[in-house]
Order: structure tokens, then sequence, then C-alpha cells
């Protein structure tokens, strides 16, 4: 039986960093914001992942008073190349207007972060979403609280809760991969370069981070079993082959596999309920787009909400709601293709698509309409398509 009920013009449904961040940049307005989150606060705290956020994000987190400098490590250079295969790359921040390419930064410490600029009573964790029901003027979000069964009674529903499972809505593209992550240190230090190894597996990324590197080594599922079972010694050596002598790994800690597949769903509004971020779209992690992606979604709805409250509109209206999921269309439809794009192209080992690799890293390296290309797209993101 439903025991009290709770009023708020919008509700997000998962408290991770874009549905954080959604929450942020809701804080000046009038607007009451809950936050939904079926597991505990704080939860993040053993995610193995680190994630390369682009120089737009920093300025968009900077802006919500979240970007903690401290957590952040810079990337200055990016080196690609391939194992088993010619064509290499060095992009370098020298030669474009920004003070590094990127930033790489633990899950955890972002979320924390963001999770700093919330007040206690915005955020209802250990909290499940028992249904969800449109009704004239506004939406009734029932949950699980406390043991307490409550209704939230909203005009809006912000869907946050990362990576769906199956559903109508989603078309899923199963990449028959999976990330092996791991915080592993060289005897060379990083000195702020980030390396990019295509190997007969899949893309071996090495993003630099305080004193070493976040791995993200991507395999198939049994190898992914494999590597997971090595001991530490062991999993050196394996990462050892996949780059010759020219890295002296030393030491690793905190390995993790996660499943990859491409999740896009479809339409993005429906009666009250808005979708963003990885419940939008999950990618592919091999050009670091996801959470980068996901940030501008929160940003982008929370300008749009402004501009409906300010003409004193309903925030569940509908003309605006569709107006946001048209404006998400072109980054969203861009970064698909750009990710899914690399994951074609560098996931197979085919001696053809080997050698148009070679050709297309060496194109990169001779072409610097091409690079500029690709290096404003990590560097600036949505910017970069218009
Ligand atoms: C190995 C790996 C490496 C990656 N590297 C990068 C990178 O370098 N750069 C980059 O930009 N992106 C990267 N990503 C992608 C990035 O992690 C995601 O895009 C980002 O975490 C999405 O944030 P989110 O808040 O949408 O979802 P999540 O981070 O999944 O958070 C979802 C939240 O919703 C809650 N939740 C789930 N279900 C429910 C429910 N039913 N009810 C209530 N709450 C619920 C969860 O507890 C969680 O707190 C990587 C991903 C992986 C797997």
């Amino acid at each position: 039986m439903t025991e009290s009920v709770v009023n708020a013009d919008v509700v997000i449904i998962g408290a991770g960093p874009v549905g954080m961040t959604l929450a942020l940049a809701l804080a000046d307005g009038a607007q009451r914001v809950l936050l939904v989150d079926r597991r505990p606060r704080g939860a993040w705290v053993n995610d193995p992942r680190a994630l390369a956020l682009s120089h737009g994000s920093r300025q968009l987190l900077e802006r919500l008073k979240a970007w903690n400098a401290r957590a952040a490590t810079a990337i200055r250079q990016i080196h690609v190349s391939q194992r088993g295969g010619f064509g290499r790359t060095l992009i370098d921040a020298e030669d474009y207007d920004a003070p590094a390419l990127g930033y790489v930064m633990r899950y955890r410490d972002l979320a924390d972060e963001l999770d700093a600029g919330l007040n206690t009573d915005q955020v209802m964790a250990s909290c499940s979403v028992d249904a969800i029901e449109a009704e004239e003027g506004g939406v009734c979000v029932d949950v699980t609280h406390d043991g307490q069964s409550r209704r939230i009674a909203a005009r809006l529903v912000v869907h946050a809760e990362g990576t769906p499972d199956d559903e109508a809505d989603v078309k899923v593209m199963d990449y028959r991969q999976h990330a092996v992550v791991a915080e592993v240190t060289t005897r060379d230090g990083h000195r702020h370069r980030a390396c990019e190894r295509f190997t007969p597996d899949g893309p071996l990324a090495l993003l630099p981070l305080d004193d070493g590197f976040s791995i993200v080594f991507t395999v198939p599922p049994e190898k992914a079993g494999r590597l997971l079972a090595l001991d530490d010694a062991a999993f050196l050596d394996a990462l050892r082959d996949q780059f010759g002598r020219r890295m002296e790994f030393t030491a690793c800690r905190a390995r993790a596999s996660f499943p990859l597949a491409l999740r896009v769903r479809s339409p993005l509004v429906r009666s009250r309920q808005v979708w963003i971020g990885n419940a939008a779209q999950s990618l592919h992690p091999v050009s670091g787009q996801g959470f980068n992606l996901g940030l501008r979604d929160a940003w982008e709805l929370a300008e749009i909400l402004a501009e409906t409250l300010h003409r004193q509109a309903d925030v569940g209206d509908p003309s605006a709601l569709s107006a946001y999921a048209r404006g998400r269309g072109l980054d969203r439809r861009g970064s698909m293709a750009f990710t899914d794009g690399i994951v074609r192209l560098f996931s197979n080992d085919i001696a053809p698509l080997r050698m148009a690799r070679g050709l297309g890293l060496m194109a990169l390296d001779l072409a610097p309409p091409l690079r500029h290309f690709v290096t404003r797209r990590m560097i600036w993101g949505a910017r970069a398509w218009l």
C-alpha cells in the first residue's frame, strides 16, 4: 500500500554521473528535482573504470563546480599504432589551441565530486522503482524506499539509469567483445602520453592516470575470462606481448571486465519521460565518447527545461521534449557512427584490413585535415561536427 506522497517537478531515475550532472545543472532553477537510485549512495567506490574526458566536458563540469583538478591527469599526446602492421601517428596538444587533448579521471572520483554538490534531501538512494504512470498533467512514480511504499507525483521523469536491458525500444548490436580494465604502472611513467594500440584481439588503450596508466583491453569474451584469471605477473606478460619491448610494465591492480554492445534507444521521449546518457545510448568505450556524450545530453536537457520554466510552461511539455530529442540527433548519430566505425575497422585481423588500417594511420599522420577532424572530436565532442 502507498503510504506517503512526495511532490517533485523532475524525477531523475539513476544517480550515476549523467543523472547527477543533470541534477546539478538544474540546481539554479525553481524546479524541485529528486534523484532516485537503486544502489546506496557512494556505491561507485569500487568501480574500476577510468574515463577519458574531453576538454569540452571539463569546461561543462567547471561550470557546475564539479571539476576535481587533483583527480584529473592531462593527456598531452596520443600515440596510435597497430600490432603486426605498419602505420602510426602521434597527435600532440601543442599543435592545437587547447591546453590538453583530454583528461583521465576515475569514475569514482568523478561521481564523488558530482555527489558533493547535491543536497542530501535531493537523493533517494537504495530505492527501487516499482511503476511509472503518466496521467493528465503529471506522472506518478511508485517506489519502495526504506521498506516503505511511496508515490512521487512529478511533471517529468528523466531516465538516467545507465545501460538498458533488452527492450522493444532498444536496438542492440552485440560486439561479442569484453573490455578488460586494470590500472598498471610502467618503468618509464607516462609523460602524459596516451597510447591506442590496435591488436589482433581488439583495441588496447593506455590512458595516463596518476603515476601509471588505466588500461582498457578489448578482447573476445573467452580471452577476457582467461586474462582475469591470470596472476599479476602473467597478466603483465600478456600486456608486454602486445607492445614488445617498448613498454616495461611493473605492477597492476583493480582488474575487471565489462561486456560490450551498442545499445540505441528510439524514441528518446514518450509521455512525460525522457532518456539520457547510457540509458539513451551505450557505446563501445574505444573512443572514450560515452560519458562525454551523456554529459552533453544532460546539459542540453537542462537548458531546454530552464527555458520552459522561463516561459512558465509545464516541464513535461511534449513540444519542448521533442525539441530536445531533435536537437540531440546530430551529436548522437555522429558519436555512434564514429565509435562504431573504429570498432569495425580495428577489431578485425584480416590482412587487407590490417593494410587498410596501416594506410589509415599513415593518412592521419600525413593529412593534417583528417587528423584535425579526429582530434577536434576528442577535444570538443559535439562542436567538432558543427
Ligand atoms: C570499460 C569502460 C570504459 C569506458 N571509458 C569511457 C571513457 O574513457 N570516456 C567516456 O566518456 N566514457 C567511457 N565509458 C562509458 C561511461 O562509463 C558511461 O557512458 C557512463 O558511465 C554513463 O553514465 P550514466 O550515468 O548514464 O550511467 P551509469 O554510470 O551506468 O549510472 C547509472 C546509475 O543508475 C542506477 N540505476 C540503474 N538501474 C536503476 C534502476 N532501475 N532504478 C534506479 N537506479 C538505477 C545505477 O545504480 C547507477 O548509479 C566507458 C565504459 C566502460 C564500460
